[in-house]
C-alpha cells in the first residue's frame, strides 16, 4: 500500500470510528486550497466548484484573509459583546453600506442567523406564525427546521415550533391566501439554493413585498447562500430592487471563517436582553469577514460573478447535451437539471479532478469561488462534457 493510501485510510478509519456518521462523504480527504484548487492528502488536485458550498466566494486562502485571521490572532481573540470592538464596529458599518440595511445582529452561522430572524419577527410583531416556501432550505437548527421544507429533514424532530405554512414557490398569490392576523413573517430565499437552485419570476419578489405591507406582515429574505457576490449582485436582493424587513446572511461572509448575522431596517430591533450569542461578532470572525469583504470590492469579484456566470452557462449550453433539460441561475450560482440522478456525475467528476454537487436529486449545482478563471471553467466543462 502506498504512503498516501496509508494516510487516506487512517483518516477513514478514525473518522469511522470517532465521528458520527450523520454526513454522506466522498473517498477524499482535503489537505490545502488555494483559489478555486484544492488538494486531497494524495496531492491530487480539483477545481473547486462546490466552495464549502457557496461560502470560499474569495476563494481558498485568500492572502489577506490569511493575514487578517493571523493579525487578528496575534491581538485579542474572544471577548464577550459585554464590550465594544473596533473590528465588530467597523464590519456592522461594512454591512450596512453594502446591504442597504440599518441594524446588525452577529451570530455564527446560517441556522443561527434564521433562528435570529425567526425571534426578531416574533418579538418585533407580537405575532407567532410563519409562512416558508416548498423547497425551501433554511438549516438545522428547530427554528430554521421549522420552515424548512424537506419532509425527511423534519421528520424526525417534530414537533417544532409552528404553525408553518409550505406554499409553493415564485407564487405571490400563494403567499397572500397563507397570511392570517397572526403571521408574524414570510420567509423566502431570493433563490433557492439546496431545493434547486430555483429562481423566481422577476416580479415575484417585488409583490411578496406589497403582499407583506397590506397586511402587516414582516418580510425575510433569507440570503445566506445568495449573498456577497454569489449571484453578481452583492445580494440577489439587488436584482429585483426589494427591501426586506430582516435578512440572513452566514456563508460567504467570513471568507471561509464561520459567521452569521441578520440585518434589518430601522425600528425592527432586539430590545436589550432579548437575544444573544457568547461568540457572536467575535473578532477574529469579524476580522476575517472585513478582509473578505474588501477583497471582493478591491479585486471586483460581484462583477467579475456575473461575467463568469455568464460565460460558464454558455460554455454549458454549448456542449448540447440532450440530457440537460435547463441550465440556469444567476452568476456563479448555477444549476443543470439534468435527466436522471446527478449523483454518478458527481463521483466521475472527482475521480477527473472536479468537485460538483448533486442537489434536489437531479440538479448539479456550481457554486466555485468567484475568482475561478476562464482556463478553469473551460475545464470544467471539457470534464462535464464527458461526464
Ligand atoms: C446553508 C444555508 C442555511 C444554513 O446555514 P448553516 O450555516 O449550514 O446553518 C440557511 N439558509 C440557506 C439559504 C442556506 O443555503
Amino acid at each position: 500500500m502506498s504512503e498516501t493510501t496509508e494516510i487516506y485510510n487512517s483518516i477513514v478509519e478514525k473518522d469511522s470510528k470517532y465521528v458520527m456518521q450523520n454526513y454522506g462523504r466522498y473517498p477524499i480527504a482535503l489537505d490545502k486550497g488555494a483559489g478555486a484548487l484544492v488538494w486531497d492528502t494524495a496531492g491530487k488536485q480539483y477545481i473547486d466548484c462546490v466552495a464549502g458550498i457557496a461560502v470560499n466566494n474569495v476563494g481558498h486562502c485568500h492572502p489577506q484573509v490569511v493575514n487578517a485571521i493571523q493579525e487578528q490572532a496575534g491581538k485579542l481573540i474572544h471577548v464577550s459583546n459585554l464590550y465594544y470592538t473596533d473590528v465588530q464596529a467597523d464590519l456592522a458599518e461594512k454591512l450596512s453600506q453594502i446591504t442597504g440595511m440599518d441594524r446588525l445582529f452577529f451570530c455564527n452561522s446560517g441556522t443561527e442567523a434564521i433562528e435570529a430572524a425567526m425571534k426578531l419577527a416574533r418579538a418585533h410583531s407580537g405575532k407567532k406564525n410563519f409562512v416558508a416556501t416548498e423547497g425551501s432550505f433554511h438549516g438545522r437548527t428547530m427554528g430554521a427546521l421549522a420552515v424548512t421544507s424537506k419532509e425527511a429533514y423534519r421528520k424526525p424532530f417534530e414537533p417544532l415550533p409552528g404553525r408553518v405554512d409550505f406554499v409553493s414557490y415564485d407564487n405571490a398569490d400563494a403567499i397572500a391566501d397563507a397570511i392570517d392576523s397572526d403571521t408574524a413573517a414570510v420567509i423566502v430565499e431570493p433563490i433557492q439554493g439546496e431545493g434547486g437552485v430555483n429562481v423566481p419570476t422577476s416580479n415575484y419578489l417585488k409583490e411578496v413585498r406589497e403582499i407583506c405591507d397590506e397586511t402587516d406582515t414582516l418580510l425575510i429574505f433569507d440570503e445566506v447562500q445568495t449573498g456577497f457576490g454569489r449571484t453578481g449582485k452583492w445580494f440577489c436582493k439587488d436584482y429585483f430592487n426589494v427591501t426586506p424587513d430582516i435578512m440572513t446572511m452566514a456563508k460567504a461572509l467570513g471568507g471561509g471563517f464561520p459567521m452569521g448575522a441578520i440585518a434589518s431596517r430601522e425600528g425592527i430591533v432586539f430590545q436589550k436582553g432579548q437575544h444573544a450569542a457568547t461568540f457572536g461578532g467575535g473578532p477574529l470572525a469579524c476580522a476575517a469577514a472585513l478582509a473578505s469583504i474588501n477583497a471582493i470590492e478591491k479585486e471586483g469579484l460581484v462583477e467579475r460573478s456575473r461575467i463568469m456566470g455568464e460565460y460558464f452557462v454558455k460554455k454549458l449550453e454549448g456542449l448540447n447535451r440532450e440530457d440537460f433539460l435547463e441550465i440556469r441561475g444567476k452568476g456563479l450560482m448555477m444549476g443543470v437539471h439534468v435527466k436522471d440522478s446527478c449523483a454518478e456525475m458527481v463521483t466521475e467528476g472527482l475521480e477527473r479532478g472536479v468537485l460538483l454537487n448533486c442537489t434536489a436529486g437531479n440538479i448539479l449545482r456550481m457554486v466555485p469561488p468567484l475568482v475561478i478563471t476562464e482556463e478553469q471553467v473551460d475545464s470544467v466543462v471539457d470534464i462535464i462534457g464527458n461526464l
